[in-house]
């Protein structure tokens, strides 16, 4: 589920010392603990409270070599299946013997949105999983599950990529989000990260919040806490397709050799897209919804890019694009109310 962008005052950043993993000889996450050079998988167990228990699956990667450690997290929305199994592909590829550093792997986030196979939200308790950073233990469900993710993951990592995509009903062009926090040291290597991780379409994020104890999203937690990170999103409406599993899957190991954890150049995107800035354009009636353009159409501000119609084929409204720009993704099915999203819109930087 692409994150809206909001503005916010904040703190100033501290930069948080790190490569404190490089000393370690064994790595834990929940019960997942790897000694050096070693592999072990686990789960983050969330003690029930107001509303149930649940555990999130973990892999730890130790590396025989010291070197920074990097998070991995998908399916905090559980239906954007393709960020998902990219993810359990890399728990299958990785080789602990072969890494400079630790690889900490959350593959997902919201079990119960995957097992339930409802999108967007927790339906334990109707959260949305990456709105509730850095989370509570006197909360519901997700709240608790965002605290022991911002203590267990984001506080032991010194760097975070958050996967995501399009979900059940979005047709998503693949992207990444590159937050600009002003720290220039940070944003250098936040930057070389999402050039590394190799998706061409880049939106500047440079209005996000900036109080640690309101960081609200998962990346955003690790930016507010002085570690560069970064959010990427590839795949659409349930599919699983090899095109968009290997970008994430790639896109991961690249950002990997970038920070020096395995051997290999880097090959960075030479002439990406940055996106300033993303606008929503949302249906005015309920009914049935038509598109007109696909997922990465240019569109020119005012073009028609879909209608609804009322449920006996009457068109009610007209979706015309609010800016030129991207079609970054596009409702991909026809049930449609007002006021949801009928398409967001990237509009390139100048
Ligand atoms: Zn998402």
């Amino acid at each position: 589920m692409p994150r809206l962008i909001t503005g916010a005052i904040g703190l100033a950043l501290v930069l948080a010392s790190s490569n404190a993993a490089q000393e370690r000889a064994a790595f834990t996450v929940g019960t997942a603990t790897a000694a050096r050079g070693q592999k072990a998988t686990g789960v983050i167990a969330v003690p029930s409270g107001s509303d149930a228990a649940t555990n999130i699956p973990v892999a730890v990667f130790h590396g025989a070599k010291p070197g920074p450690a990097l998070a991995l997290v998908s399916g905090a929305h559980g239906t954007e299946y393709a960020s998902i199994i990219a993810l359990e592909r890399l728990i299958g590829l990785l080789n602990p013997a072969e890494l400079a550093g630790t690889v900490i792997i959350v593959p997902l986030v919201n079990v119960a949105s995957f097992e339930q196979k409802v999108p967007h939200l927790n339906p334990v308790d109707g959260k949305n999983m990456n709105r509730m950073y850095p989370g509570k233990m006197d909360g519901t469900q997700t709240d608790r599950a965002s605290f022991l993710i911002t203590k267990q993951v984001v506080e032991q990592c010194d760097h975070l990529i958050d996967l995501h995509g399009g979900d059940l009903d979005e047709s998503l062009r693949p992207y990444s989000y590159w937050t600009k926090t002003g720290n220039e040291q940070q944003d250098r290597i936040s930057r070389e990260m999402v050039l590394a991780f190799g998706l061409d379409h880049i939106i500047i994020s440079a209005d996000r919040p900036k109080d640690p104890q309101a960081s609200r999203y998962l990346e955003n937690t690790a930016t507010t806490r002085g570690k560069p990170s970064i959010t990427v999103e590839a795949g659409h409406a349930g599919t699983v397709e090899a095109e968009d599993v290997g970008a994430l899957v790639n896109g991961c190991l690249s950002v990997m050799r970038y920070l020096k954890m395995l051997p290999g150049s880097v090959t960075v995107i030479e002439h990406p897209v940055w996106i300033e800035k993303v606008v929503s354009l949302t249906s005015e009636q309920t009914g049935v919804f038509y598109p007109l353009v696909r997922r990465g159409t240019y569109v020119e501000q005012g073009m028609k890019v879909g209608y609804v119609t009322d449920y006996v084929g009457k068109v009610i409204f007209e979706a015309r694009a609010p800016a030129a720009g991207v079609v970054l993704y596009i409702c991909a099915v026809p049930s449609m109310t007002k006021g949801a999203t009928i398409a967001n819109i990237g509009v390139v930087a100048r």
